[in-house]
């Protein structure tokens, strides 16, 4: 793919973006003082609304944040705790920080609870797909098995050290020099949850944030009519840049979706998605056009859309993750509609 190719998928995610804002913001524009506030992080666009409370430093304070997460955890950045990890691969741990390693914990053990639907070590299969790159074609099925067999999370090891003055130290390591990490799949839901811990440290009242489709609805509605919901339109996979194929009403929670819509390219008239099967090393196809999950925590809605699009709509992992109500909706490639 050329840059102006590149480019011109950006621009085309920015005029999706704006009118997806449209819809959304559209519903909450009564309340609004200022802000929302849009950059583009993870790849994609994300826009944070403050109403009252948007003030330039809280919005500086939460994209950096942002930003921070990003450089953090991208693959894409060569400089990343997370590409350092992968580069050392097969040879040495490297030191990270408590955040790095503590959400590769989370992710290493949402691969056995979801039966290894959501995998945080997929970076060879990803990488070998390059979906969304220039890279991106159909790869030989003898390239899918070798990938295939680089994949094991339970290659992915964890030491927790105390230096001299008593500090606690944290290393992260890959056992397999093929193995790569890519969190891709959780760190969005992971950054929303960080965003909401700010906003309860500054005390905002309200907000909306979204992460290229990672929604968090934040606080009350309307302080003044308790019973007011949030009301958060769900993509029609069909047609991303139309009307939502449907609207919850929510008090504060996390809305993620995953979609084959998101990233993919055509082959053969055949379409190749960005979310990969542990399983057979190629996109999956459970029968499913989106998945949309709502719970409290952004983190594990990210992870469950993940898993639940690899694993389809005949998979229940609700009690795998107990403590947290989660509810998951399901748009199935006929467009009937499946709620549980
Ligand atoms: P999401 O849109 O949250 O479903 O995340 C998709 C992204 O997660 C992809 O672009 C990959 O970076 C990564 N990914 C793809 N397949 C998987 C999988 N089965 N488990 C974990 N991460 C994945
Ligand atoms: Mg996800």
């Amino acid at each position: 793919m050329t840059v102006m190719k590149i480019y011109e998928k950006k621009f085309v995610k920015w005029i999706s973006f704006f009118l997806a804002c449209g819809i959304f913001f559209g519903a909450c524009s009564t309340d609004k003082k200022t802000g929302p506030v849009s950059d583009y992080i993870f790849g994609t666009v994300c826009t944070v609304n403050l109403f009252e409370d948007g003030t330039k430093e809280n919005y500086e304070k939460i994209f950096s944040r942002l930003r921070k997460i990003d450089d953090t955890f991208s693959v894409k950045k060569s400089t990343s705790q997370i590409s350092l990890i992968n580069q050392n691969a097969g040879r040495q741990s490297v030191t990270v920080s408590q955040e790095v390693f503590d959400l590769l914990k989370i992710c290493v053990d949402a691969y056995g609870r979801t039966d290894g639907s959501f995998n945080p070590a997929l970076g060879s299969l990803i990488n070998l797909w390059a979906i969304g790159t220039d890279r991106e074609k159909v790869p030989a099925a003898s390239e899918i098995e070798n990938a295939k067999s680089h994949c094991n999370p339970k290659d992915i090891f964890f030491v927790e050290e105390t230096d001299a003055e008593g500090k606690k130290i944290f290393l992260c390591g890959i056992n397999d020099p093929l193995t790569q990490i890519d969190l891709g799949g959780v760190v969005k839901g992971y950054a929303a949850d960080e965003i909401v811990k700010m906003l309860k440290n500054y005390s905002i009242k309200k907000a909306v944030i979204n992460l290229g489709g990672n929604v968090y609805v934040f606080g009350k509605k309307n302080e003044n009519a308790p019973e007011e919901k949030w009301n958060v339109g769900i993509k029609n996979p069909f047609d991303p840049n139309s009307e939502p194929i449907k609207i919850v009403a929510l008090d504060e929670s996390s809305v993620v979706t995953s979609g084959a819509y998101e990233r993919f390219f055509i082959s053969g008239g055949k379409k190749y998605h960005h979310i990969i099967d542990p399983k057979t090393g190629f996109p999956s196809e459970s029968g499913i056009a989106s998945v949309t999950i709502i719970s409290r925590s952004s983190c594990l809605c990210d992870i469950l859309s993940t898993a639940y699009f690899v694993a389809g709509n005949d998979c229940n992992y609700k009690e795998k993750f107990s403590g947290e109500e989660i509810k998951v909706i399901f748009i199935l490639n006929d467009g009937e509609i499946v709620e549980n």
